[in-house]
């Protein structure tokens, strides 16, 4: 009976196939429970970023003054090409922009890095931050002192601005916490001796 024959030869390969394959997933099963895991603990372990990762963008602070370099010019602003930075200032009394406001909404940011490169005056950066995650999107509009805290990464770490937030100093305070940890002033030079007088006294 040819039909039986086939049937059991096919019921047969079946048998042998299951087990062919259930030895090789259990395999690849025991391989794998010997490797060291690669996941991470996260948050006790945290990602390192890599070299040129680009987290939000940053604006960048003077390490010597604890100031934000920025000359509020607006030329980042213009070169967005999602519009998403705001840039307010005035003139100051010695006709130079004042920055008042400088404001970036992360929720909308591609880190195309556009920015960054328009800027001429080296006080913007893309930063390594990439934790923002909320269920409050308003919370990813970022303010200049927040901007400026995440620029806080470039600081050298024997700068003064780096020692200031070192010793605790606020960010909002740390161009006073510099200025107030700098060194006072050298004495100006004693004044030159005054010329004799000529001799006879005054004619
Ligand atoms: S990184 Fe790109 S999208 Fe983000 S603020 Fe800068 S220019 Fe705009
Ligand atoms: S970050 Fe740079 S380009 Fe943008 S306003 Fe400030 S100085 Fe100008």
């Amino acid at each position: 009976m040819p039909e039986v024959k086939s049937t059991k030869e096919g019921l047969l390969r079946l048998i042998l196939g299951t087990i062919v394959t259930t030895a090789e997933g259990m395999a690849v099963t025991l391989k794998n429970a010997f490797r060291p895991p690669v996941t991470e603990q996260y948050p006790e372990q945290r990602w390192q970023p890599l070299e040129r990762f680009r987290g939000v963008p940053a604006l960048l602070t003077d390490p010597k003054t604890g100031k934000l370099k920025c000359t509020a010019c607006g030329v980042c602003a213009r070169a967005c090409p999602l519009g998403i930075i705001e840039v307010k200032s005035h003139f100051g009394e010695d006709k130079k922009r004042v920055l008042d406001e400088y404001n970036l909404d992360y929720s909308r940011c591609m880190v195309c890095n556009l920015c960054v490169e328009a800027c001429a005056f080296d006080s913007l950066a893309m930063s390594k931050k990439y934790e923002h995650a909320t269920d409050d999107i308003a919370k990813l509009r970022f303010n200049k002192e927040r901007l400026g805290e995440f620029g806080f990464e470039y600081l050298p770490a024997d700068s003064p601005a780096a020692q200031a937030l070192k010793k605790g100093a606020k960010p909002s305070e740390l161009a006073a916490a510099v200025a107030a940890a700098a060194p006072p002033p050298p004495p100006p030079p004693p004044a030159p001796p005054a010329p004799p007088a000529p001799p006879g006294g005054e004619q």
